[in-house]
């Protein structure tokens, strides 16, 4: 399954930046290997796709199911830029939020097996235009599961915006409606994205060092 449009493609050879060239918080500064994507080019990136989305889904109201904890920042600046479409143009988009919590990864691995730890009762998408906000693909397990869950309460569309996607050889070949960014085979953290819960308060999306994993090693 192909998307549509093309997204943003970083090459396998991309080393990214020196962290001394960023503001990075001190208390990370010898877990991180490189910045990869600085947070201005991920707010910029994010205001096309959310001129994209108006385009595809313009019309309807529009339920935007944010996937936690990982997709909250990529979510909320989503969002905004919408809202800023929507009072600055003739044609505008209603729009409701919900919350849906998954886990299914442990240290910088899948678990292969996908748990929903809470949000709202998904029965609220009956009928509706769901847009789902997710921060990353990868196998793209969790985001087929999620989907096939919703599908039992009979939603009108469903859409799915990640901001990135891996290219990653255990893909089971699940390609987003909208994509940010299309990464190497890295484990990546910050804007939200955690490992073991830390680094979602970075900016930027890194590559975590060797000593970063082992420090925060569950
Ligand atoms: P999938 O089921 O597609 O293999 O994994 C999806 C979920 O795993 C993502 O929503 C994300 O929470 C987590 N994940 C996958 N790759 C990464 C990564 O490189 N960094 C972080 N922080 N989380 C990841
Ligand atoms: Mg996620």
């Amino acid at each position: 399954m192909a998307t549509g449009r093309p997204c943003i493609v970083i090459s396998d050879e991309e080393q990214g930046y020196d962290l001394d060239l960023f503001c990075i918080p001190k208390h990370y500064v010898n877990d991180l290997e490189r910045v990869y994507i600085p947070h201005g080019l991920i707010l910029d990136r994010t205001e096309r796709l959310a001129r994209e989305i108006m385009c595809d889904m313009g019309g309807h109201h529009i339920v935007a199911l944010c996937v936690l904890k990982g997709g909250y920042k990529f979510f909320a600046d989503l969002l905004d830029y919408i809202k800023a479409l929507n009072r600055n143009s003739d044609r505008s988009i209603p729009m409701t939020v919900d919350f849906i919590r998954l886990k299914s990864y442990c240290n910088d691995q899948s678990t292969g097996e996908i748990k929903v730890i809470g949000g709202d009762d998904l029965s609220t998408l009956t009928g509706k235009n769901v847009l789902i906000v997710e921060d990353i693909i990868d196998t793209g397990k969790t985001m087929k599961t999620l989907l096939q869950l919703l599908k039992r309460y009979n939603p009108k569309m469903v859409k799915v915006a990640s901001l990135l996607v891996k290219r990653t050889p255990r893909s089971v070949g699940y390609r987003p409606d909208f994509v940010g960014f299309e990464v190497p085979d890295k484990f990546v953290v910050g804007y939200a994205l955690d490992y073991n819960e830390y680094f979602r308060d970075l900016n930027h999306i890194c590559v975590i060092s060797e000593s970063g994993k082992e420090k925060y090693k569950a």
